[in-house]
């Protein structure tokens, strides 16, 4: 896919012997949906790490047509690429709010962008606004969850890559949470979601890759995948 927001091609990514990641292609199309199912330790949180450029990787990436090999973590926010990383690593004795401005650190200087970008985060996440004063540390999952991609969100991405939000949250927590990740789509943000939950993900993708040791074992629309007896047998339990 020439036209692909992100593409990645024979993408490797090794911890010293250990390949990790093997020769992955992936094309994310703009205002999609792009999921990575696959079961624990497969390499998921890998790949993501190392598109976002925490990890050395070889091969062949590119994000709006340019070589991401050569982007800075700078160009890369600037350019609307942001990661929500899988520890939530949100700062536990801040305030909320606090936690979402430093999601505009870069930008801090830009008063009207800052007000902009926090007004928009509280529409979409009510809640957020509700509990600004609250110290991070006291949410509840779900509600950390949703500081996270909030405070991803105060960058205005254009592409989020997304790390296992549904981890430790409760059956309908998830549902909640992955239908702000279609909110976000809807309103034309580009989505990487990485995922062990293989149900709740192909429920919201457009498009899914199965991961299983390092490489893509099956790709598809996510509605084909979700009806596909070996995508049912390994990872919808059955079906
Ligand atoms: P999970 O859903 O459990 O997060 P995953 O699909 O995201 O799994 P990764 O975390 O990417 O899988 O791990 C892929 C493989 O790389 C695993 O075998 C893991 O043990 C190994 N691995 C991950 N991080 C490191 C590291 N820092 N050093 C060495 N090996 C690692």
């Amino acid at each position: 896919m020439n036209d692909a927001l992100l593409s990645l091609e024979a993408i490797h990514v090794a911890y010293g012997k250990v390949e990790a990641v093997r020769g992955v292609n992936l094309a994310l199309g703009e205002g999609q949906i792009t999921t990575v199912i696959g079961a624990n330790g497969a390499g998921k949180t890998t790949l993501l790490s190392a598109a976002a450029g925490l990890l050395p990787w070889s091969g062949r990436a590119r994000y709006q047509g340019e070589d991401l090999s050569r982007m800075t973590v700078e160009d890369r926010v600037e350019r609307g690429f942001c990661l929500v990383p899988e520890q939530r690593a949100l700062f536990g004795d801040m305030p909320v709010l606090d936690n979402l401005l430093l999601g505009a650190f870069v930008r801090r200087r830009d008063k009207a962008y800052v007000k902009n970008s926090l007004e928009s985060v509280f529409e979409q996440f009510p809640r957020l606004a509700e509990r600004q004063a609250q110290l991070a540390q006291t949410l509840s999952g779900g509600e950390r969850q949703m500081l996270a991609i909030g405070r991803a969100l105060m960058s205005q991405p254009r592409l989020l890559l997304l790390d296992e939000p549904s981890l430790g949250l409760a059956p309908t927590i998830v549902r909640d949470v992955l239908k702000r990740v279609r909110g976000l789509r809807d309103q034309g943000v580009s989505i990487l979601l990485v995922e062990q939950n293989a149900r709740a993900a192909l429920d919201v993708a457009d498009y899914a890759y199965v991961m299983d040791t390092g490489e893509f074992v099956l790709e598809g629309k996510a509605a084909d995948m979700a009806s596909d007896p070996r995508v049912m047998a390994t990872y919808l339990g059955g079906g």
